[in-house]
């Protein structure tokens, strides 16, 4: 099992909300994938009421689960776990974190990418899984331009036709009307550098040789989860099909923020059962940094109770 909470820059105590720095602990984490060389790079936390990622929980359970993972009641911790790979001579970021469109303790990125010895202008491509702030909020400079400025973005094309060129009806999202607005007014103006030189692809599409993008729609129109692939070793990124293993893997419950929950539970299930049944290296994009494990089948199911599964480090 897993024990959120304990390593790395985004611990899962309510005092991470009041602490913006984690002094002294490392925000990135080398790893390699076959050839290719992978470095967890976080963006800080963001997060906010359990019950937000565990829309469907009954409350004493959800109380239940939270204290046996030694997690705090009231506020759940969500970590940002950008990758960067480099591969083909290529630096590519996967994700490009919150920076403060979610509050005051992201935009730790610039940070820990020089902390690996690199600045921004050495990243040439960023693919993003779908296009809420949290994974788009870094793309913008104060004064409008790119933040990354060789970097090509490719982002899902359902997600930029969803909340791009549109006015996204967003109230499926179990938040205040204030922070819906903020929400959308965050995801386009993180986009307005790219309007123009914007890079869509479909969900299953390769982005370049070892980077495949699965498609996994439901949390958003668009959303794509990514294989890292080298030889005979795998990478799967599970993007936000769960927020935390805690209360998405562990426990079935679905997040309040997918707009289509039952597509995105069938997008769950597929990609976890494959995760389990390959054995296949895990990184959630929000799981307690690195945000690296495993997927578990079940071995037995509570009836009523149905775990999807079991994350492990
Ligand atoms: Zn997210």
């Amino acid at each position: 099992m897993l024990i959120p909470g304990m390593a790395g820059s985004g611990s899962g105590t309510a005092n991470a909300q009041a602490t913006p720095a984690f002094a002294g602990n490392a925000g990135h984490y080398r790893f390699r994938v076959g050839d290719i060389s992978a470095t967890v790079l976080s963006d800080g936390v963001i997060g906010g009421p359990p019950r937000v990622y565990a829309s469907d929980a009954p409350e004493a359970e959800l109380q239940e689960v939270l204290r046996q993972a030694f997690l705090p009641a009231d506020h759940m911790t969500l970590n940002l776990n950008t990758l960067l790979i480099e591969t083909g001579g290529r630096r590519i970021l996967i994700e490009a974190g919150a920076g403060k469109t979610m509050g005051p303790n992201g935009g730790q990125i610039f940070e820990n990418l020089a902390a690996v010895g690199h600045a921004p202008a050495d990243i040439d491509a960023i693919v993003i899984s779908h296009t809420h702030p949290d994974h788009v909020g870094n793309l913008r400079t104060a004064d409008g331009g790119k933040a990354f400025p060789r970097a090509t973005v490719f982002v899902p094309k359902a997600d930029w036709d969803f909340f791009v060129r549109t006015d996204p009806d967003l109230s499926y999202m179990p938040v205040p009307e204030e922070f819906r607005l903020r929400f959308a007014a965050n995801i386009k103006n993180s986009l307005a550098p790219f309007m123009n030189d914007v890079e869509l692809y479909e969900a299953g599409a390769e982005i370049v040789p070892g980077l495949t993008t699965i498609v996994a729609s439901g949390h958003t129109p668009g959303m794509a989860t990514f294989l890292v692939h080298s030889g005979n070793d795998q990478l799967l990124l599970t993007a936000d099909l769960a927020y935390h293993p805690v209360v998405n893997v562990d426990r079935p419950w679905l997040p309040g923020p997918d707009r289509d929950k039952e597509t995105a539970l069938a997008s769950r299930r597929r990609i976890f059962d494959r995760a389990a049944a390959d054995r296949l290296p895990v990184l959630g994009f929000h799981f307690p940094f690195p945000g690296l494990g495993r997927m578990l089948k079940p071995t037995a199911v509570t009836p009523g109770f149905p775990p999807t599964g079991s994350f492990d480090d």
